[in-house]
This record gives structure tokens, sequence and C-alpha cells, in this order.
């Protein structure tokens, strides 16, 4: 097992309906340190992949987008999930539906941020279905800029998302892929990597 799924192991809950709850090192209290050693296990990854900007979605991307970032040198835009009077001029906008919250999102990312040209790494905490990375990936192209990779930290590799994202042709690392969970035996594996 990685650093992130020994983490997983001793700290993730599993709850009923497919939910991991990480919220103990991941996405409510977050532990830097872990993940500093995500940002150097991406950068491992995504060694020779030119990359100037990474991308996140709001809210429990942004603690590891920009972790991850000073390991890259780049600056982070994050995707926000509501319209308000600071978000001014012209803006890509997509719709996602939102598989913890069971309703759909839009994700708005101002057009001063994203350029044609630029080199984007899409960072997130989860992907199961791969709803929220699709609304990502159409603000970048929308763009004219090129999604160059996409870093997940878990992803539920019993949904469809990761399987849709790859067939699609994106470089998806997952740093933990979830072959299967129960909540009731409170038993998860992974896949080997
Ligand atoms: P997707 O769009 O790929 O279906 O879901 C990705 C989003 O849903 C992630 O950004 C994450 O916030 C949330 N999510 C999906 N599955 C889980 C889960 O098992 N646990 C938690 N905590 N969040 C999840």
């Amino acid at each position: 097992m990685n650093f992130l799924e020994e983490r997983i192991v001793k700290d993730g809950v599993i709850k009923p309906g497919n939910v991991l709850k990480v919220d103990k090192f991941l996405n409510h209290q977050m532990d830097i340190e872990l993940f500093n050693e995500m940002g150097r296990e991406f950068k491992r990854r995504f060694e020779g992949v030119e990359i100037n900007k990474i991308m996140t979605i709001e809210a429990s991307g942004i603690g590891i987008a920009c972790i991850v970032a000073q390991h890259f040198g780049v600056p982070v835009v994050f995707a926000k999930k509501t319209q308000s009077i600071n978000l001014d001029g012209e803006m890509y906008i997509a719709e996602v539906e939102s598989f913890t919250h069971k309703c759909t999102n839009q994700v708005i990312v101002s057009k001063k941020f994203v350029n044609p040209g630029d080199k984007i790494l899409i960072i997130d905490d989860f992907l199961a279905n791969g709803c929220a990375l699709q609304g990502l990936i159409s603000i970048v192209h929308d763009a004219g800029a090129k999604v160059a990779g996409i870093g997940i930290a878990i992803e539920k590799g019993f949904q469809s998302g990761g399987k849709m994202i790859r067939n699609l042709g994106f470089k998806l690392e997952s740093l933990a892929i979830v072959s299967s969970m129960d909540a009731e035996s409170n038993t998860i594996e992974f896949m080997p990597q």
C-alpha cells in the first residue's frame, strides 16, 4: 500500500451509498504533510509534462491543489460553484452533477484566468462518475487551453468516471484507486498500481 492508501485504511470511514469519508485528513481537517507528499508524487508522475497552471473546483480541491502547486511552481485557479458580485466580466460556465449533494451545479471560471495555450493540470480530491472533471475539462477546452493531465487523490474504481476519462485519452493519475469497499464489514480494497 502507498502512503495515501495506508492513511485511508487508518482514518477513512466507509459510509453506506458508496461514500468514503476522509474528513479527518483530506477534505475537512487537512493534513498538510500528507498533501505535500501527494504533491511530490504528482510531480513524479507528471515528470516531463509541460504544465503552467493548476485548475481545481471548490471547495475540497482547493487545499490539495495549492500544496501540489508548490511542487510545480505554478498558480492555481479554482472553479466556483456560485455566482457572486466578486465574479465580474466574462465567464466560462459548465453544468456539473454533484455526486455527494445529488444536485446540479454550475461551475464558473472567469475568462481572465484561463487562456488559449495554457497547459493545465486538473487536480481534485475524488473521482466518482467523472461529472466534476467533465465540467472542468469543458471549461479548459472552451478557453482554447489544453488539459495536460489530471491528478486525483482518491478514485472510486468501481464507478464509471476513471474509465470514461481514460477512454477519452487523458493522462489520469489517481494516487489511490478503490476497487471495492463495504460499509458493513468496514473493509476497503485498492487496485494494485
Ligand atoms: P464525480 O463528479 O466524479 O461523480 O464526483 C466527484 C466529486 O464528488 C468530488 O469532487 C467529491 O467532492 C465528491 N465525491 C464523490 N465521491 C465521494 C466520496 O466517496 N466521498 C467524498 N467525501 N466525496 C466524494
